[in-house]
């Protein structure tokens, strides 16, 4: 996250902080109110409920608002308030009592607690690199790459390049040295023995004064033990010999940038009390999450449809409906029965936590929270059940989506184009005469070259695109928001791309090219037409002479 959008959100904390702050006294005195009416009219339980209610507010969120002395007052009151209530009668005179002399305490306690300033709120750097630790693709994509054998670093440069990289070449440690005083690159190659220095030693020197260091890979003649060491002290995340096998290295670069997983997390809050909501909310945006907020409870079906949560934090105790219950009627739908729930409350009664617990809750988070555990339930809840996703919808060969869950996405963006009216295009692409690698030099090669196409496509795509693998040799592409002419444009860019790339065999060099068949929406009115589409388009460019990009015509199906 950048530094004006934290400042802001920081402020938005404070501000939240103060608010609650401004408000307290008078809740505390509305609070009062009803004791007074309680005690003056005829008994009221139900007037007794409402009076529950504020109690139990207070307890839970002024500890999370920064005033714990006021949150421990009030929940020895709840306990007292709550303990009668179960007797379900007019309170002894000994109880009206404890009642009144704990309400004293709260007020003045409350008092003196909006006097003193409270500590800001903040939220620890290690925190923050949990989210952020990974290089964005998008934003730097700079490799430098030094290397003394210019022939050797320029064929190198090349190839990884295809990937989407931008990579720059120095022969000398003199020319790197310079470079990094100018712009930062997101990953170093170094090869450890270079005329003018060794390797390890500069990329020590570099990285010494830095709070985090930039991703190294070293690259050397030989695999010494001692050369090994050297590059490991100086940081070396990883450390190829010679001759470099550069679909494997490609395969490091992008564990450095992972540019799949870089989506935030989304959490749904629901919580009745708007100031709690918008408090967590802060929260977890200042860690570059996404929230969406939920404060009526019967309203949560449209969110979990549209923002597709992660997690929900749920509050247990709201007016008509219990986070419990609610958790029950999410849970009974298909879609949301993995998606983890983490309970919010005040609620301090063991019982009802184990219940919770039962409904398939993850989790239970006890009011106050402080800032820190919140975001690391959450962090941690979120990771987990995303691995575990992935598992479900992903292909285990090349990590893209599985051909049922691209089908999913194709139908969701269909969506979304007809209520955005805009336009989509999908490709099928499929490897041309793929046969021949896997019968000259055998399956494994193959398969290398099926993960060498995944991650091209996933390279030169944005992110807000689909790749999936269909089957096989065959994968598809959704490109929302792209019309005919922009699709064209970059597919055949990717495929120009791609059949630059080399593959290796032992000693043995060989390209391979795809054809790809492309339907367009509007043109094309569901997922089934766009298909059906796509794929004679395909079948029109294997016909046609194979390594092109090939559009579906309206009247040509
Ligand atoms: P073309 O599409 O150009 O007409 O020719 P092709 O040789 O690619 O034709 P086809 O689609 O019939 O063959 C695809 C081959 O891909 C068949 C199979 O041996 C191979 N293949 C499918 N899945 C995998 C896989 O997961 N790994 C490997 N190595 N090969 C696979
Ligand atoms: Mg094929
Ligand atoms: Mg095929």
């Amino acid at each position: 996250m950048d530094e004006s959008k934290k400042k802001e959100l920081l402020l938005k904390l404070e501000n939240s902080k103060k608010n609650y702050k401004n408000q307290l006294p008078n809740k505390i005195l509305k609070i009062e109110q009803t004791w007074d009416l309680l005690i003056n009219d005829p008994w009221d339980q139900d007037r007794f409920i409402t009076f529950h209610r504020m109690v139990h507010t207070i307890a839970g969120s002024s500890g999370t608002f920064g005033l714990p002395a006021v949150g421990d007052v009030a929940r020895q009151l709840e306990i007292i308030v709550k303990g009668q209530l179960e007797l379900e009668e007019e309170p002894s005179v000994h109880i009206r009592e404890k009642i009144h002399d704990e309400l004293l305490n709260l007020s003045s306690i409350t008092n003196k607690s909006i006097q003193t300033d409270t500590p800001p709120i903040t939220v620890t750097n290690e925190l923050e690199q949990q989210q952020l630790h990974h290089v964005n693709k998008d934003e730097n994509n700079l490799i430098y790459f030094v290397e003394e054998d210019e022939e050797l670093s320029l064929e190198l440069a090349t190839q990884i390049s295809h990937y989407g990289y931008r990579v720059q070449t120095f022969n000398t440690l003199k020319q790197f040295f310079k470079a990094m005083k100018k712009d930062e690159p997101a990953i170093i190659l170094m090869d450890v023995i270079l005329s003018d220095g060794d390797g390890c030693e500069a990329v020590n020197e570099i990285q010494k004064d830095r709070a985090t260091s930039i991703p190294t890979i070293f690259i050397s003649e030989k695999s010494e033990l001692t050369t090994r060491l050297n590059a490991a002290k100086a940081g070396g995340e990883e450390f190829f010999t010679k001759p470099l096998n550069v679909t494997d290295l490609v395969d490091k670069l992008d564990k450095f940038v992972q540019a799949d997983d870089n989506e935030p997390f989304r959490i749904l809050i629901v919580d009745d009390s708007v100031s709690m909501a918008q408090h967590f909310s802060l929260i977890l945006q200042q860690t570059g999450m996404e929230t969406a907020v939920v404060t009526d409870p019967l309203t949560v079906m449209e969110p979990l449809d549209n923002f597709r949560p992660d997690l929900i934090l749920m509050d247990i105790y709201m007016p008509g409906c219990s986070g419990l219950e609610l958790a029950k009627v999410i849970r009974q739908q298909e879609a949301f029965v993995s998606v983890p729930i983490v309970y919010l409350s005040g609620e301090t009664d063991l019982k009802k936590q184990l219940a919770a617990m039962s409904l398939g809750g993850d989790d239970f988070l006890t009011k106050p929270i402080q800032p820190e555990h919140l975001v690391l339930s959450v962090t941690s809840r979120v990771k987990r059940s995303r691995i575990l996703r992935n598992f479900m919808i992903r292909d285990g060969l090349t990590g893209l989506y599985n051909h049922t869950q691209t089908k999913e996405f194709l139908d969701m963006e269909i969506a979304r184009a007809k209520r955005d009216n805009t336009q989509l295009a999908f490709a099928m692409v499929d490897m041309d005469k793929f046969k021949l690698v896997n019968d000259t030099y055998g399956h494994p090669t193959g398969d290398r070259v099926i993960k060498s196409l995944a991650r091209l496509l996933k390279q030169r795509l944005r992110k807000s695109d689909i790749v999936g693998r269909y089957g096989g040799e065959e994968f598809a592409v959704i490109l929302p928001n792209t019309n005919a002419t922009t699709a064209e444009k970059i597919l055949n860019e990717i495929r120009i791309a791609f059949g630059k790339i080399s593959h290796k065999y032992k000693d043995i060099l060989f390209n391979k090219t795809f054809s790809c068949g492309v339907a367009v929406y509007p043109g094309f009115a569901d997922g089934t037409e766009l298909n059906n589409a796509a794929d004679n388009a395909l079948y029109e460019a294997k016909e046609g002479g194979r390594n092109r990009v090939v559009f579906a015509t309206e009247t040509s199906t």
